[in-house]
């Protein structure tokens, strides 16, 4: 039987109130339990306050303001005397102020399938173009006088964006495994299946209704297909080049370490795509230019481009897409870092990042041109090779024929710390960051970090830290000339994977311009939080002006890795600190639980000491 959007409400009203991680996985899998698997798929998407994976441009783009202009409207139609600014105000929240406006206007409840409420979002989505705001304010109007107050809440959270549960892809695969099986046994099998598809919603397809033993036949049938992006494959760090022959057998595959965008490059047909995988958002995905995938009757060839946060970045480098077409071959999956290139020199990260940007693409383009620069290849005409070893990999990447602004970084092998050492300086000289090296047996394993694959970056070996990626959690206004920018500093956080929280380890105010102040401050200010989150630690000494939901990641770079002397709260990121931290990036295009992990910078920690 076909779920109703209230008993999905229901569910999410328990889920707020859950303080422990372990509670809400149970919650949520004994509701997927019930569902058939269609509505189980809509579930998986919009627990993640979306209608598909993040890989599918289909965003809401419905603002705070658009719904509170349009409440005001309506209250001076149905005059019921409420102040809606003033609830908003109050509530500090859209979908509270929306829940206590829907109980005054007394709406009746039509207890609407959650299909037909899915429907309805992607009406949303796929409304664009001039006069789209009044459009949508239509189908959102129309939406929320058939939705009890709690129904309106919900809804409007989803399409603002602030469903904010803190539930990422990681719990829902937990999820999925104690509804197969009442315990994490079949994490592996979800794991694996989602590392090789990042669609939440089709691996949920073949867990939802099927006995344990099925579905980890169902997973092990999931296969990389062009078009759904990859989880990247990630490295280690190590302190020396003796440590890197203590982890790995020579010879050694060594390549140079490019510091741009991650980008994997998916080139397949139509055709081969829907014949190999049916997904439910294919159905609804406007047939247009906008969405790409399904584009272009004439020109069956699709290339799509992705960042490692699995987001299509397709139209930020028309010019890799142009030349993946021209390549001899029908279809290919590369992964690949893009950086500025002048024709004769890469350009910095800095200049590179200027690309990363949809729209005004076309002088930009002119300005810094880009080249991908491959060194894995996934599958080729068909056939999948990430389960080959690394060095069977990089030897058929060698025989694949790049163009223009597609290249391929040049591989060696090496056996001694001296060799490695003299490639290694060889490739700081030629501009590189360092160099990756990798182990020659073992597949390309999605989404993994071990020590089969290890960066070697200049900037360790001038015995500094790593650049450690935090999560920002909070901001301080800052006093003199910044108070007037409304951002002083900013509290960046690790990633605890084992309780699934953010701790906060340090304040982040050096290295920040003006102009990159405001950015930070406009990307911050709508995410702000009246009370502390659940899955948020913060030190007492750390206490920032304004808590916010954990959303950016940035990186920075320290002098030091030191321990906090706290007031109980010591075990807040292990009791670490940085010194000096300063900003490298803001906006990684990386996910929070992809942050530097409490785990890692301990042993990073660990092994300065030694
Ligand atoms: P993380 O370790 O989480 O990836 P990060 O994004 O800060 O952190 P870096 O310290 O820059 O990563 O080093 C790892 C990244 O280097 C890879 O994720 C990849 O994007 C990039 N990279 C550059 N050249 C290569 C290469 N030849 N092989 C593999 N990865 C490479």
């Amino acid at each position: 039987m076909n779920v109703k959007f209230i008993d999905v409400c229901n569910v999410f009203e328990k889920i707020e109130g859950i303080k422990s991680r372990n509670e809400t996985t149970s919650c949520l899998a004994e509701f997927f339990k019930t569902l058939d698997t269609e509505d189980a798929q809509i579930l998986s998407y919009l627990v993640l306050g979306r209608v598909a994976p993040s890989f599918v441009n289909s965003e809401f783009n419905y603002s705070e303001k658009s719904i509170v202009n349009l409440l005001e409207m309506y209250e001076k139609v149905e005059k019921r005397g409420s102040d809606i600014k003033k609830i908003r105000e109050q509530t500090g929240d859209i979908g509270d102020t929306v829940y206590q406006v829907w109980s005054l206007f007394g709406s009746k409840e039509k207890s609407l399938a959650l299909a037909s409420v899915y429907d309805e979002l992607w009406k949303i989505v796929n409304t664009t173009g001039n006069g789209s705001v009044d459009s949508k304010n239509a189908i959102v109007l129309k939406a929320l006088k058939s939705f009890s107050p709690l129904e309106a809440k919900y809804f409007i959270r989803i399409i603002c964006g602030s469903l904010r549960f803190g539930i990422n892809y990681k719990t829902l695969l937990d999820v999925f495994s104690f509804v197969a099986s009442d315990d994490k046994s079949v994490k592996e099998s979800l794991n694996r299946a989602y590392g090789v598809c990042g669609d939440i919603g089709y691996i949920c397809s073949k867990v939802v209704g099927f006995e344990k033993e099925k579905v980890i036949e169902n997973l092990k049938t999931i296969e990389i297909t062009p078009g759904i992006p990859v989880l990247s494959r990630l490295v280690e760090r190590v302190q020396t080049f003796d440590e890197v022959f203590e982890r790995l057998e020579a010879p050694i595959i060594v390549q140079p370490k490019f510091d741009g965008l991650r980008c994997q490059i998916h080139k397949y047909s139509m055709s081969d795509f829907t014949k190999s995988i049916n997904v439910l958002w294919s159905r609804y995905i406007k047939k247009s230019e906008e969405s790409g995938l399904f584009e272009s009757q004439v020109d069956s060839t699709i290339v799509k481009l992705f960042t490692r946060n699995l987001e299509d970045v397709t139209e930020m480098f028309p010019e890799i897409v142009e030349d993946a077409k021209k390549i001899n071959n029908d279809s290919f999956i590369l992964d690949s870092e893009v950086l500025g290139w002048d024709g004769k020199d890469f350009l910095s990260f800095q200049d590179t990042m200027q690309r990363r940007r949809k729209y005004g693409i076309g002088d930009l383009k002119k300005d810094i041109p880009v080249k991908a620069m491959c060194f894995d290849i996934l599958y080729l005409n068909s056939v999948p090779l990430y389960q080959k070893d690394t060095k069977e990999r990089v030897e058929i990447l060698s025989e694949f024929s790049t163009i223009g602004s597609i290249g391929k970084a040049e591989t060696v092998e090496v056996s001694s710390s001296e060799e490695l050492d003299r490639i290694f300086q060889e490739n700081v000289q030629a501009g590189f960051e360092g160099v990756i090296v990798k182990q020659r047996p073992g597949e390309y394993l999605p989404g993994v970090r071990n020590y089969e694959w290890i960066k070697l970056k200049k900037s360790m070996m001038s015995s500094l830290v790593d650049t450690v990626d935090l999560v920002a959690v909070g901001y301080y206004r800052g006093s003199g000339r910044r108070a007037n920018l409304g951002v002083g500093a900013v509290l960046g956080a690790l990633y605890n994977e084992e309780d699934d929280v953010f701790e906060a380890i340090c304040k982040v105010g050096t290295g920040i311009s003006d102009d990159m102040l405001k950015q930070i401050k406009t990307s911050l200010e709508g995410d702000s939080v009246k009370d502390g989150l659940q899955n948020v630690k913060v030190p007492k000494s750390l206490k920032p002006d304004v808590l916010v939901y954990p959303k950016i990641v940035f990186t920075v770079e320290a002098d030091e890795i030191t321990k906090r002397i706290g007031n109980g709260d010591e075990n807040i990121g292990c009791g670490l600190s940085l010194r000096f931290p300063r900003l490298v990036e803001w906006g990684r295009d990386k996910s929070p639980s992809d942050a530097t992990s409490v785990k890692e910078l301990s042993s990073m920690f660990e092994n300065r000491k030694k």
